[in-house]
């Protein structure tokens, strides 16, 4: 009997426990939200800049753009020898590269991009391999975009049109005929440095020719190396720089935004 009534007032005391939990959960219970309504989840400052696109027939450049080159002159460029003038062959509305005068790059630099610039390898289809309309565009004047004739021309796959020259081969081979204009759309986005040097944040790019994707937000490793591996080398921002591999390349129809 003794041992009933001890374990009724044990119960009692849990009971009274649990109710006083109860209480105290009821009297914590914060407020409930306002039910989510479309306009919640709506942000209308700051508004986005009106750009007005370029004309497709005209082939003009967005209204934000800087024109590198618009069929004219090549005061935007200069030779990457030095400060003297860039003597590649201005005629009908593009310009081709004059063999052994050198790489010419932008007067200006730049940080992260996009960059519109259209090339056409030649008409008369000379060498084979990396000998056969060779050029290049360069990030920062340091990471190579390939410009390569690779129409039924085999070469080492990082090597080819749009690879990441010696690092990322392209993800598919989208060349027109000899001749004929291929267009690049590059997005670049440029690196963070940490103080000893090495990258914080590396560089990464999207290379679209001829409106097919080639390089897919790639991460470049370092510097284009002819001979050997990519670097890490700090820098700030950096002028485009086009190559004179010897191959008579043309271009036309060059801009850029700043992102
Ligand atoms: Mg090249």
């Amino acid at each position: 009997m003794k041992k009933y009534c001890l374990a009724k007032k044990t119960a009692c005391v849990v009971v009274f426990f649990l109710l006083c939990i109860g209480a105290n959960a009821q009297e914590k219970e914060y407020p409930k939200p306002e039910p989510m309504r479309p306009g919640m989840s709506e942000f209308w400052t700051p508004q986005p800049a009106v750009v007005t696109p370029g004309d497709p027939i005209t082939q003009s450049a967005p209204s934000d753009a800087i024109v590198l080159f618009d069929g004219t002159n090549l005061d935007a460029w200069k030779s990457a020898r030095g400060d003297g003038e860039a003597k590649w062959t201005v005629q009908d509305g593009a310009f081709t590269v004059a063999p052994r005068t050198g790489d010419i790059e932008t007067r200006q630099h730049f940080n992260s991009f996009q960059l519109h610039i259209e090339w056409a390898s030649p008409t008369v289809v000379k060498g084979e391999s990396q000998g056969r309309g060779n050029s290049g565009v360069f990030m920062q004047g340091l990471y190579e975009v390939q410009i390569l004739d690779c129409y039924d021309n085999e070469t080492y796959i990082n090597g080819q049109t749009g690879s990441i020259y010696k690092q990322s081969p392209p993800l598919v081979n989208a060349m027109r005929k000899p001749g004929e204009w291929n267009v690049y759309d590059i997005i670049y986005n440029a690196p963070i440095f940490k103080e000893d040097g090495t990258y914080r944040v590396p560089p990464t790019i999207t290379v679209i020719q001829n409106g097919i994707v080639l390089q897919n937000h790639t991460t470049i490793l370092g510097t284009t190396e002819y001979i050997g591996f990519p670097q890490v080398k700090p820098h700030g921002a950096g002028p485009i720089v086009l190559q004179d591999h010897g191959n008579l390349v043309r271009f036309r129809n060059i801009w850029i935004r700043e992102l």
